[in-house]
């Protein structure tokens, strides 16, 4: 307690110090100095206060609820620029810390997964099984979806939404932006990235993956080398990763307090009842799949599988990333859950790249609300339409923030909904991006769960992290 209290005063007397010499050298930049120096000292206090007693998920959750006051706090006091400029770079810092580790692990992860299960034979069952679940799963989440927009229809009546989502457009587009926003949007990305395989679109990775992992498997103990190298290479990535957890609760606080300074209350009352129908659509899919399809399926109870899943859970809900989630999800899926490690590095790295039931679920019910808007009727044949191309859109999307979005004009064109509708949903895109990245997370690892079942390979699970 003592030498915390030591470490805090300290770092605010460093911070004020730093903060006093560039405000007298550089009088022009002292409010961003300033605003930067406050961030930290929040960051500082927030670190301070949190119970170190509680467990990771538990100080993740105190984090997330901060956040939420902080940011709503802020923005009501007039601070929303603070909070998106300056907080938000601590949000940044984490993701990128995460995205760091994504790329090899997913590499190393599906290597040592395909070696590990071994028998080629055993590995097209697998194989089979997992394309089989996430197939179902998603077109399960779309006519979830589908039935729950036409049902509600959210959009029918809204038709002033159009111009009010225009303009809200409009507004964000040009302005200036700040140091803070320029060290998130262009200095820590050069700075925090993976050098090896920086860029590297993930379904190429997976497929090369594949491919070496089942040749090792093939090779039988002559392979023994590569495979003592890569799995102790995946251990090492997941060490890093626990690390990088550490500062899980500082990030999400930021990236709470961003999200709720970002939407604001207002726009999200007016489209409420959007928002609830997808909340709704979603809660429902992830009723299924942890209250159906884990027991009966999986033979694993809900609350096992999430007490067990729980801080991958909260990790998607605030970084609205499953890429940026995975390493965790790989973790307490199988060391929490007890489903079966080879299976679940070999499910879990393809799943968040692939398999995205959340995602396919929103893009459908998003569709049809700004088809309700602009007072469209859709026939049978134009939902037909939504339905397939939302899970291929799903199957494309990659797993970051807003990552489904960019798609969407796919699937307003398949169906003759004017594109320039994205405008619409757009304001609400980043709550409900956090509500779908948890579903498409469940979705992967109720996979991993059914299928190590399957296999006769559940473990009891339990471990602490
Ligand atoms: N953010 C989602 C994810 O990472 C993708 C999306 O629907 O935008 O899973």
């Amino acid at each position: 307690m003592k030498r915390r209290l030591i470490l805090l005063a300290a770092s605010l007397c460093l911070a004020l110090a730093v903060g006093a010499g560039a405000a007298w050298a550089f009088p022009e930049a002292f409010p961003v100095v300033a605003d930067t120096l406050v961030a930290a000292a929040a960051i500082a206090a927030l670190l301070f206060i949190l119970p170190k007693r509680l467990a990771l998920p538990m100080q993740i959750f105190v984090a997330m609820i901060g956040g939420i006051v902080a940011g709503w706090g802020l923005a009501l006091a007039g601070q929303q620029a603070f909070v998106i400029d300056y907080l938000g770079i601590f949000g940044t810092l984490f993701i990128l810390l995460l995205k760091l580790v994504i790329t090899p692990l997913i590499f190393v992860s599906i290597i040592c997964g395909v070696a590990g299960i071994g028998d080629v034979r055993r590995l097209g069952s697998v194989g089979a099984k997992t394309l089989a679940y996430y197939a179902c799963t998603t077109a399960v989440a779309v006519l979830i979806g589908l039935a729950c927009v036409n049902a509600i229809r959210p959009g029918v009546g809204r038709e002033s939404l159009r111009e009010e989502a225009a303009a809200a457009r409009a507004e964000g587009a040009d302005e200036a932006r700040s140091w803070g926003r320029r060290v998130q949007d262009d200095m820590l990305p050069k700075i925090i990235q993976n050098p090896i395989m920086a860029g590297q679109n993930p379904l190429a990775i997976i497929f090369f993956a594949l491919f070496l992992g089942a040749a090792l498997a093939a090779m039988e103990e002559k392979a023994a080398p590569a495979l003592a190298v890569f799995r102790s290479l995946d251990k090492a990535f997941i060490t890093l990763v626990l690390w990088i957890m550490v500062l899980a609760p500082v990030g999400v606080f930021a990236l709470m307090a961003k999200a709720i300074a970002t939407l604001g209350l207002g726009y999200i009352a007016t489209l409420a009842k959007y928002t609830l129908t997808v909340v709704f659509g979603l809660g429902l899919h992830f009723g299924v799949l942890v209250f159906l399809l884990c027991p009966l399926l999986g033979r694993v109870p809900a609350k096992r599988f999430l007490r067990g899943m729980a801080p991958a859970l909260e990790l998607s809900f605030s970084t609205s990333s499953s890429s940026a989630t995975l390493p965790v999800t790989i973790d307490c899926a199988a060391r929490r859950v007890g489903a079966d490690e080879n299976i679940s590095s070999f499910m879990l790295p393809i799943g968040a790249t692939i398999n995205m039931d959340g995602t396919a679920l929103y893009t459908a019910v998003a569709s049809l609300f700004i088809a309700q808007v602009y007072g469209l009727h859709l026939g049978a044949e134009a939902q037909i339409m939504v339905f397939l191309t939302a899970v291929l859109v799903s199957i494309g999307t990659a797993g970051i923030p807003g990552g489904s979005i960019a798609l969407m004009p796919i699937i307003l064109a398949a169906a003759h909904i004017p594109v320039e509708g994205i405008a619409i949903v757009i304001g609400v895109d980043r709550f409900l991006d956090m509500c779908r990245t948890v579903v498409n997370i469940t979705g992967d690892s109720v996979g991993a769960v059914v299928v190590s079942q399957s296999e006769g390979a559940m473990g009891a699970g339990g471990q602490a992290p």
